[in-house]
């Protein structure tokens, strides 16, 4: 398949199957149930109505076990649950004698079939998952694109990445990487470096410059206004785009990105590759209009007059949560999101002293490794975690202690001291231990009589974040659209009957990651606009049946068991400076890591 145009994957849209692309327009030999030509749009609208049909089969099923399978063309399946009905109930009749023990637990068989039918026909066909596919948030099909890295084919691997996630650079550098502590590779030596491979593909696609097209009979509808430029809003955005609907982002900063552009320290993400990203999400027609803040410059009736049909709302969290007894920016007292959003845009504090970073989790991290950037002769992290329990990634933990961060765990902040009008420093305890209370909130278990002093000329807060919606009107009722990916409805005051209103992101499902934001970002993509466009996805074509050959699993070999690393700035080299510490794979280590992926895939 070689002589197939691979930028064509990226123009519209990757596919599995791709040998009618070899004939001429319109004389191609299609196979049974196949869609044509390459075309994300086809692609969506299955995926909507798949979805579609599996709601409506979980409703049948429970008028009948059964109903719902023959619906969705499962017709054995739909006999097996429609035959154990009259098979239990005859059961239970023929040896009925009066309620007795035995009699009831038949009755309870005959209700638990109804409930497993139920679950069943809602979930549609069971697919086989490799461990790393089921682990990512955005379901990436990791064995795949890692498949096709091997083969030499970053173009391909970077379409398959896009067909689910629209941030490949970001989340080739700085994901969670939950997809590696479920690989398989783990019980043998160390995992695949996934994020990496990730991460070459996209360095690599990006690099061919061939950006994505315009859907050519995009209907330009419905008219869709998303509220928030971050990874969520976006990934709504890309995905409406590909849908063919007019979509709209505002955001009240200038640039794209959300806390992509204004949080993550340039070290990590630099902005040239957030670029990337976002050109390729915009090439497909989406229009920006930044520094706009809806509640202040244009209010959400406002969009409704302008004749969007939907808004989607998805402002992140936006107002940092602060600690009793902390102070006000003259006095000292930073709050971590504005620190770092203050830095990115080229204007940092001047830190001349000690600085105090509270909280354990990667903001915080973040927050210490660009203090110490901007000169600051002594940093140290407190936070009521210890080192196992922190939320903080590992590797970004070691990376601040070898950069020079001082790190106190177990540690719970008493009071703070002030001299002057300014701090001066803080009482600490050590924590024995933490518990959560009903709302998940860490509560630090201290041991008495371990009080001690930290001295701090500038506290940095890292608590957390929450969303502020003070721009909605009231909202009447929210209703959940997506449980699992945290999409809610929103009924407004005053607003008409014909506008819909979703939430989601981190304004709905609080303090995430990226690919997670993203993944909510398409759910809610895919709902508004099967909300809005019912009938679209019934002339929904695609059919993925192209599957790859099945072959014998090798799970080890001695030359797979060491794990590649990716070439790094060394740590004399960071002070002062926001260069990119991490590099990347060279061409040679990429191939090497790709061909130690045991393609858990072929033996499912
Ligand atoms: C410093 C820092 C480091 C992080 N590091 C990582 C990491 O390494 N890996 C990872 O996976 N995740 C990381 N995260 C988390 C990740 O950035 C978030 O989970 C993600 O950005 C959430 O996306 P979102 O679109 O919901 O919100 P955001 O990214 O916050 O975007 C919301 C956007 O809405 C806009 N907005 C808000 N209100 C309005 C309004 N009224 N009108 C117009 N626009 C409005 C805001 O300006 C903002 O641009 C980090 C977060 C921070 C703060
Ligand atoms: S070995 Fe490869 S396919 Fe298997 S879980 Fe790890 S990355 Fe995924």
């Amino acid at each position: 398949m070689d002589f197939i145009e691979p930028g064509n994957l990226i123009r519209f849209g990757y596919k599995d199957c791709v040998l009618c692309e070899v004939d001429q327009k319109g004389k191609e030999k299609r196979c049974e149930d196949c869609s044509g030509r390459l075309d994300q749009r086809d692609r969506l609208l299955y995926e909507i109505r798949r979805e579609r049909v599996r709601r409506n089969a979980g409703l049948m099923s429970l008028v009948y076990p059964g109903l719902g399978h023959l619906y969705s063309e499962r017709y054995a399946s739909g006999l097996f649950w429609a035959s154990l009905i009259p098979l239990t109930l005859g059961l239970a009749l023929n040896v009925w004698k009066g309620v007795d023990a035995g009699h009831l637990a038949l009755l309870f068989a005959f209700g638990l079939v109804w409930w497993f039918a139920w679950l069943d026909a809602r979930h549609g066909v069971w697919e086989d998952a490799t461990p790393c596919e089921s682990a990512c948030p955005a379901g990436l099909r990791v064995a795949d694109y890692i498949a096709l890295v091997r083969e030499n084919k970053p173009l391909e691997a970077l379409a398959l990445i896009h067909d689910r996630l629209p941030f490949a650079a970001f989340c080739g550098r700085g994901c969670l990487r939950r997809c590696e502590r479920e690989c398989a590779r783990n019980e043998f030596s160390a995992p695949i470096s996934i994020m990496e491979l990730k991460r070459y593909a996209a360095d690599q696609g990006y690099a061919a410059r061939i950006l994505p097209d315009v859907v050519s009979d995009a209907p330009g509808e419905p008219r869709v206004a998303v509220v928030g430029a971050g990874p969520a809003g976006l990934s709504a955005a890309d995905t409406l785009a590909r849908l063919g609907c007019y979509v709209v982002v505002f955001d009240s900063r200038e640039e794209l990105g959300g806390m992509l552009r204004y949080g993550v320290p340039e070290y990590r993400f630099p902005v040239e590759a957030l670029r990337n990203d976002i050109d390729h999400i915009f090439a497909r027609g989406v229009v920006f209009r930044g520094g706009v803040e809806i509640g202040r410059d244009i209010s959400i009736h406002d969009l409704e007059k302008d004749g969007y049909d939907a808004v989607l709302v998805a402002a992140g969290g936006s107002v940092a949560v602060k600690i009793e007894g902390s102070g006000t920016e003259e006095q000292g007292f930073l709050d971590a999101r504005s620190f770092l959003e203050n830095v990115r845009r080229g204007r940092p504090v001047d830190l001349k002293g000690s600085v105090l970073v509270i909280g354990g989790g990667g903001v915080a991290i973040d927050a210490a490794r660009t203090a110490l950037r901007l000169g600051a002769p002594e940093v140290t992290i407190a936070c009521f975690e210890s080192l196992e329990e922190a939320p903080a990634q590992f590797r970004e933990i070691e990376d601040a202690v070898a950069e020079g961060v001082k790190l106190l765990c177990s540690t719970a902040v008493k009071r703070f001291i002030q001299k002057d009008g300014r701090v001066s420093g803080c009482e600490a305890l050590r924590v024995a231990r933490i518990k959560r209370d009903q709302e998940k909130a860490i509560i630090p278990v201290t041991v008495p009589g371990t009080e001690f002093g930290i001295q701090a000329d500038f506290v940095i807060v890292a608590v957390g974040s929450e969303a502020d919606l003070g721009f909605l009107p009231p909202v009447l009722s929210k209703s959940v659209v997506d449980r699992k990916n945290h999409v809610y409805g929103l009924c407004l005051k005053g607003a008409g009957d014909k506008i819909k209103f979703y939430m989601f992101g981190d304004c709905a499902s609080g303090s995430r990651t990226v690919v997670e934001a993203s993944a909510f970002g398409r759910a809610a993509a895919l709902s508004i606009f099967s909300r809005l466009c019912a009938k679209d996805d019934k002339v929904a074509r695609f059919k993925d049946n192209y599957r790859r050959r099945r072959e014998p699993h090798e799970p080890d070999r001695p030359e797979w068991r060491v794990r590649r690393a990716g070439v790094r700035l060394p740590v004399e080299s960071r002070h002062g400076n926001f260069k990119e510490i991490n590099k990347g794979f060279t061409r040679e280590c990429a191939l090497e890591e790709a061909r130690r992926c045991a393609r858990c895939n072929l033996s499912l």
